[in-house]
């Protein structure tokens, strides 16, 4: 017996395994033998995966996840892995920019994607007899709009389609969208998995031959994650659901405290009475997450300028899901390379931010919020 046997997982560098002459022959055969390169595959890397369904929820049989290098790597591989061209995508409009920009570019390749909102109102209308996939983010980056997951799952399998959802904004615990009938399950893990603002990754969750097609392909796409940054998206996903119902719980003070200031029109938050999606939240939510979108009073890029200028604790940055509070402002970061007219389209306005709520009490965030809206308020335009 090994005497030490590990409670964490061992972190497995190495770009190359030494295999016998049968082991490198029952590889061209078999791609779930071991492998004998690390794009091939990594011990710690399985780890994370293994953890990954875990989170997942119980009563998956036959389910598996893969990571990969980012949330983008993973978004990549679903074209590459399941689609080809003339194929088409219905897509929810409100989506990650990086997304919404990925799918522009599949139109290169010959998948065109048909957008509709994410209620899936006029869905069926976007059906062709090439229809493969339907993508949805939930809750959507920056406003925290519901794709209803009964009706995507519905609608996707009673018309043969994949169904694809970024859960990015809100893991498990805070829904289980695998559990609810997606096909597949993807995170930017950079966020809320990780939780630390300390690396890139992505992982993927979806039924094992789902998983054998995306493995197949990102082998030879090659955007693999390094074992040590495994090994800590491993310690971070550990947290994840202390963190999750911590940050959903100071998100949701901060949204309620912003949404009585007078310098304040609107708060995106799903956990709030007024969001659109409210009832939807409470139906497939189990808290709301960390970002809290909010509109302000005074809609000018100035004013949200000026606001976030006045901040000290909470810092300009444009990720979210760490322990630390952020702000971003939508058309220079998660948004950025959109027209004012897609902004606008989206309901993202001049004088809207973005705010990741982390892990410091929250009414130490609200007290450097009242700074950027004092300086807002003395700012006559
Ligand atoms: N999906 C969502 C909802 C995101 O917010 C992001 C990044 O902000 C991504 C995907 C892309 O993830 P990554 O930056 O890890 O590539």
């Amino acid at each position: 017996m090994n005497p030490f046997a590990d409670i964490t997982s061992p972190i497995h560098i190495t770009s190359t395994y030494e295999v016998s002459w049968e082991q490198a022959h029952a590889l061209l055969n078999d791609a779930d033998a071991a492998p004998f390169y690390a794009r091939y595959g990594n011990p710690t890397l399985a780890a994370v995966e293994t953890a990954m369904v875990r989170l997942c929820g119980g009563g998956l049989d036959g389910v598996e996840a893969l990571v990969v290098a980012s949330g983008m790597a993973a978004i990549s591989l679903l074209p590459f892995a399941l689609l080809q061209p003339g194929d088409e995508i219905i897509a929810t409009d409100s989506l990650y920019g990086g997304s919404a920009n990925l799918l522009t570019f599949a139109e290169k390749w010959g998948i065109t994607t048909k957008w509709v909102p994410c209620s899936l109102d006029g869905a069926e209308a976007q059906l062709s007899p090439r229809t493969r996939l339907l993508y949805v983010e939930s809750p959507a980056n920056p406003l925290n709009r519901l794709v209803p997951f009964e009706r995507a799952v519905t609608f996707a399998r009673s018309n043969g389609l994949y169904s694809v959802i970024d859960a990015t904004l809100a893991p498990p615990p805070l829904q289980y969208a695998l559990k609810a009938g997606f096909d597949i399950e993807l995170h930017s893990a950079t966020k809320m998995l990780n939780g630390h603002s300390d690396l890139l990754a992505g992982v993927l969750v979806a039924r094992r031959g789902l998983i054998q097609k995306l493995r197949a392909m990102h082998r030879v796409m090659g955007a693999v994650l390094d074992a040590r940054a495994a090994a800590e998206l491993l310690r971070g996903m550990q947290t994840l659901p202390l963190r999750a119902g911590a940050i959903s719980t100071a998100a949701l003070n901060v949204a309620h405290w912003l949404e009585d200031q007078t310098g304040v029109t609107r708060v995106h938050y799903p956990g709030l009475e007024s969001h659109p999606d409210h009832s939807l939240a409470r139906r497939q939510m189990n808290g709301g997450g960390p970002i809290v979108a909010f509109d302000l009073q005074v809609n000018t890029e100035a004013a949200a300028r000026l606001f976030v200028e006045a901040l000290g604790l909470v810092r300009h940055a444009p990720s979210l899901g760490g322990p630390e509070s952020l702000v971003s402002y939508p058309p220079l970061s998660s948004h950025a390379q959109w027209s004012g007219e897609r902004l606008a389209d989206a309901g993202i306005k001049p004088g809207t931010l973005r705010l990741s709520v982390g892990l410091e009490p929250a009414n130490e965030i609200i007290i450097d919020l009242k700074r950027g809206l004092a300086a807002v308020s003395r700012y006559s335009p």
